[in-house]
């Protein structure tokens, strides 16, 4: 089944939440409304979501700029795009806003069409499978529509953290990422867990490709890389 990228929007104004969440699901995502800070940390120890579209004046003790800057500071969070919502047309606010962590804004009120675009240009950017982008590394192919891992035209079966951990690195290819980056990007809560948890998933993830577990490559004393040729 095709799984629909899951946007969680913070703002408090009902109205404006409604009509982007109605817009939302029109255009093929998940969306999920909370109307503040607190309620968003919330959501987000539940579940993490593709994109967040976040609301610059919200109620309660962090304005949606502190809550860009925290969300960038946490290895949980740290990784999911951001879309600022503001009222503000000011030039400083703006950059204040890109200076958070934001990955863009767009300036209340805006029309749906400029939003879809924009969220889909920063999905591509930082999350294109999150759009259903086809993923290609030599005769290694993964569908972020279907969630379906291919090599030489043969479906393999992976486990979650295996899927998410190939998704990686075939977004990465042909470079060297230690351990502690693959746990810090792969992993929701990697600075608490030890490398070698890395290695377990490796090795698992190597048996789940078989013949394609080849190109999967061990760099002694540094980490591994993914790469269209066998060792
Ligand atoms: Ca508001």
């Amino acid at each position: 089944m095709k799984k629909l990228p899951l946007v969680l929007i913070v703002e408090d104004e009902p109205a404006i939440a409604e009509l982007i969440a109605i817009n939302l699901r029109h255009h093929g995502f998940t969306p999920l409304c909370v109307e503040d800070g607190d309620s968003a940390q919330q959501a987000l120890a539940e579940q993490i979501p593709d994109l967040i579209l976040l609301d610059w004046m919200l109620p309660g003790a962090a304005s949606g700029l502190q809550l860009a800057q925290q969300w960038r500071k946490q290895p949980r969070t740290a990784q999911v795009p951001i879309v600022m919502l503001t009222a503000r047309g000011d030039e400083p606010d703006k950059i204040a806003g890109l200076d958070a962590g934001a990955d863009d804004y767009i300036t209340k009120p805006f029309s749906i069409q400029e939003l879809l675009a924009r969220m889909r240009a920063v999905l591509r950017r930082r999350a294109p499978l999150a759009l259903g982008a086809q993923l290609q590394v030599g005769d290694l192919q993964l569908d972020g529509s279907s969630h379906q891992v291919r090599y030489q035209e043969q479906v393999l079966k992976l486990g979650r953290m295996e899927f998410k951990l190939l998704s990686f690195l075939m977004q990465h290819p042909e470079r060297v990422h230690s351990r502690s980056q693959l746990l810090r990007h792969v992993w929701p809560d990697g600075e608490m867990l030890e490398e070698r948890t890395v290695d377990v998933h490796i090795k698992r993830l190597r048996q789940a490709l078989g013949d394609a577990g080849a190109l999967l490559h061990t760099v002694r004393g540094v980490g591994y890389r993914l790469s269209a040729s066998a060792a």
